[in-house]
């Protein structure tokens, strides 16, 4: 394919790859591919801020809007040193699957600006979430690109994402953020979805397996939004949660971590170190200890060739976006030991909810937590079972048969509309 030079990096040639696969998989003709694959629209800004000591940084920010056909782009904006347009436009046509998959009227988008935000003070954050709102204003709006959190992003970022969006229009805008606090138009249940989305497959997949939750152990790579509520919601299934690591420290107890004291600890620190001598443990080897569960919930390519054949779980749940890398899937598919939940479809729960928050701001009529977590359970059921038996009838993996539906339905609906979107 052409006219790719724009997009590279290692995140990009994933989701190239994975294409590549389904689109030979589902027959699509060469010239069909490349629209199908490359974003509509990419924005690039740059994002200058004062810093606390009174100098002045630029940082770089991005906004990869992956096709329009099905509705406004939908997808988070991630603050990392490792951001750049390639990992933005993979994870935004991610997105685009994950969203056909779950059947939501979205394309997929993503943004991100690359900054370690670790590094920023509270006001210096501030400032740079605005400033990246404000230069994007005239590209996102609530029927247009909805922004959501992501690495390295929370409520707290997206309310002054929402403030500054809302400023500029002189009246307040809440869709056009999810993810939001409460207090300011967010959903019940938004921060917890993911993480609830993946326990509540795990839980599936458990069944499926004849594994009883009880006396079953997990490992959970990434203690941020996603892995710390994962870890709590299996660990109130009854799963033992024996390992858990940040960019900062892995920590491994085969008896059992004492989750209320990680939390605790977290919430004072922001980061896993300096929480226990006695039980830190190496961050490769964590990911290779036998444990019934394991959940990749940070970065891209934890899982690879380098590693693959060293797993020793029987449920791979993808937290994560990209976590394990096509040539690491080969593997996984010819082992035939290892239940996948594939990203697209294991960590939907926070588009998902996202999509419901996206629909309560826009008729100002706010549901219950129980009827979200209600609805939430029901859509990661349908897409569930879609995957199974898509690949069941296919005889392909979990992924081919999750990113098969995906492009599937992108592909119908952008046939059925014709060229411009
Ligand atoms: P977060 O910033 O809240 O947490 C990320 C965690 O990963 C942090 O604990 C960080 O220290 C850790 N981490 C970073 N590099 C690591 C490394 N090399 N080894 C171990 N840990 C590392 O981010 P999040 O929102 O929880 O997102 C995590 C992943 O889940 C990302 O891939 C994101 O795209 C994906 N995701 C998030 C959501 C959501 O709703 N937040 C939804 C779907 C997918």
């Amino acid at each position: 394919m052409a006219g790719q030079s724009l997009y590279s990096g290692p995140t990009f040639d994933m989701a190239r790859k994975q294409f590549a696969l389904i689109a030979d998989h589902l027959q699509i003709a060469e010239d069909e591919r490349e629209r199908l694959l490359l974003p509509k629209r990419t924005i690039a800004v740059s994002c200058p801020i004062h810093r606390d000591d009174g100098s002045m940084a630029v940082f770089q920010g991005f906004r990869v809007q992956h096709h329009l056909t099905r509705g406004p782009t939908k997808g988070g904006t991630r603050f990392a040193p490792s951001v750049d347009l390639g990992e933005v436009a993979a994870l935004a046509i991610w997105m685009s699957w994950k969203c056909a998959l779950a059947g939501l009227p979205y394309g997929g988008g993503k943004g991100g600006v690359t900054v370690d935000p670790y590094s920023l003070s509270s006001r210096e954050l501030e400032a740079l979430s605005r400033r990246y709102m404000q230069e994007m204003i005239p590209f996102v709006g609530p029927h247009t690109d909805v922004m959501a959190p992501d690495m390295g992003t929370n409520e707290q970022v997206m309310a002054w994402f929402m403030d500054t969006y809302s400023m500029y229009q002189g009246r307040t805008v809440s869709e056009i953020v999810t993810g939001k606090p409460v207090e300011c138009g967010g959903t019940a249940g938004r921060r917890e979805a993911t993480g609830r989305g993946v326990a509540y497959l795990v839980g599936r997949a458990m069944d499926l397996l004849n594994l009883s939750p009880s006396g079953a152990t997990a490992i959970i790579q990434g203690y941020g939004n996603v892995g710390a509520v994962t870890a709590s919601a299996l660990s109130q299934r009854g799963v033992k949660i024996i390992g858990v690591s940040d960019h900062t420290a892995a920590y491994y107890d085969p008896r059992g971590l004492n989750l209320e004291a990680l939390d605790a600890h977290v919430a004072q620190n922001r980061i896993l170190r300096g929480f226990s001598s006695e039980l830190l443990f190496d961050p490769e080897d964590l990911l290779v200890q036998p444990c019934d569960i394991l959940v990749p919930a940070a970065m891209e390519r934890a899982i690879t060739i380098d590693n693959v054949d060293a797993l020793n779980c029987r449920i791979l749940a993808e937290g994560a976006n990209g976590p394990t890398t096509p040539e690491a899937d080969a593997v996984i598919e010819a082992r035939g030991d290892i239940f996948v939940l594939p990203d697209i479809l294991c960590n939907a729960g926070g588009v998902v909810v996202s999509y419901f928050e996206w629909v309560q701001g826009l008729q100002q009529f706010f549901w219950d937590e129980a009827e979200i977590l209600d609805k939430l359970d029901r859509v990661l059921e349908r897409s569930l079972q879609r995957v199974l038996r898509r690949a069941e009838r296919d005889k392909i993996s979990h992924r081919n048969a999750a990113l098969a539906i995906g492009v599937e339905t992108v592909r119908q609906s952008k046939v059925v509309r014709g060229l411009f979107p």
